[in-house]
């Protein structure tokens, strides 16, 4: 198959830092879009990626999966798109098409196995698939989203994975006027989390670990700020929320947040991937018909969905813009929880 060669940053093992380096990406097919990339947003999963985290990395790892750009080619078949418009991609670059999930717009359920932006199986060229921090990407029509021209393009790249993972917690649970939402963790999935919430006309709280965020915590539309590691505050939101939505991307106790959902309610799990430690206590959800439950990025009809919502209702996340050269430094401030809320690599800096 016919390729180009690509300028991208990765790295090829989980030790060492990101680089400059050479991909290559196939030349359109009858069904592809090649999009001139222009921003990638940084998210946590890139850095687990990157380090290996979840095992299963495979080198080298070109990260990124919050893409906006413009479309430089089209393929022959191509109806939905045309040369110069602006283009998105999230964590998702194909899905078998054909199984139950695939056939409910739950592409990021296939039963066949989805291929991710990066890390994915490369069904074209064999190998891995290269994400969104290189200079241009290659991608079948059917996962490509049509960006709202009215929002600024830089701040909309989170909404293609840290938007479309916290819209579609909140559209499945039908989070809607008046609805008890909370939100854990103030990163980049937990303001989105708290925008799209309040966007719905939820009423949100924020459960947080860091006093200095209360402040902006409000500012993006959080009624509230419970400091979680203050028992006092904990205590006083028992048994209050419908939906609670935990975006902490590590190991900790989830059982202080079950015991503030209400009858019925459910605390969904998006962050931290694996085992529970200390272990989920299973009284407070009998007593209470409480669900402890988990959720996957979103289906591309749903992620068009929550792109047109943002659209309408003006919301995009809120950015700090980096150059390509500084992912190294962003990740260990991401580390720290130092981000205010999402890095956003301005990608003409690549060239
Ligand atoms: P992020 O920007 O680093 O935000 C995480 C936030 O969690 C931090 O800002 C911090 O907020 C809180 N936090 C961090 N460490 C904590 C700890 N040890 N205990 C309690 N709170 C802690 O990360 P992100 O990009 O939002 O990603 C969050 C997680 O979601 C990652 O693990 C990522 O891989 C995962 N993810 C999942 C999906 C999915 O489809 N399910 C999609 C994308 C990402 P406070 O300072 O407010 O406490
Ligand atoms: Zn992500």
């Amino acid at each position: 198959m016919e390729t180009t060669s690509t300028k991208a940053f990765g790295t090829e093992a989980a030790e060492t830092p990101l680089k400059g380096l050479n991909i290559e990406r196939r030349v359109v097919t009858e069904n592809d879009i090649e999009i001139e990339i222009l921003y990638c947003g940084v998210c946590h999963s890139d850095l687990h990626t990157a380090r290996n985290d979840w095992g299963g990395t495979m080198y080298p790892a070109v990260p990124g999966h919050e893409i906006v750009g413009k479309i430089t080619k089209t393929g022959s078949n191509v109806t939905k798109f045309k040369i110069g418009d602006l283009a998105g991609v999230g964590c998702l670059v194909d899905s078998c098409k054909t199984c139950e999930s695939c056939k409910n717009d739950l592409e990021q359920y296939c039963l066949n196995g989805w291929v991710g932006t990066y890390n994915g199986e490369d069904k074209h060229l064999g190998g891995q698939t290269f994400g969104g921090y290189s200079e241009k990407i290659v991608v079948k029509e059917d996962f490509v989203l049509k960006v709202p021209a009215n929002l600024d393009l830089a701040a909309v790249a989170p909404l293609l994975c840290a938007g479309i993972t916290t819209w579609s917690p909140l559209r499945h649970w039908k989070v809607g006027k008046g609805s008890k939402v909370a939100v854990v963790g103030l990163g980049g999935l937990g303001h989105m989390a708290v925008k799209l919430a309040k966007g719905l006309g939820a009423e949100v709280t924020l459960f947080s670990r860091t006093p200095d965020k209360i402040q902006d915590a409000k500012d993006l539309g959080a009624h509230n700020v419970v400091i979680s590691t203050d028992e006092n505050q904990m205590n006083k939101v028992g048994g209050k929320f419908d939906l609670i939505i935990d975006t902490v991307p590590n190991i900790h106790d989830i059982n202080p947040y079950v015991t503030t959902l209400n009858t019925s309610g459910t605390l969904v799990l998006v962050g931290y991937l694996g085992p529970l430690d200390p272990f989920l206590n299973s009284a407070p959800m009998i007593m209470g018909r409480k669900s402890v439950a988990g959720s996957l990025i979103g289906g591309i009809a749903e992620t068009q969905e929550m792109l047109d919502f943002c659209g309408e209702h003006n919301i995009v996340s809120e950015i700090e813009i980096i150059k390509m050269q500084d992912i190294n430094e962003a990740y260990e401030r991401m580390l720290k929880s130092d981000v205010k809320y999402r890095f956003v690599i301005d990608m003409a800096t690549l060239k």
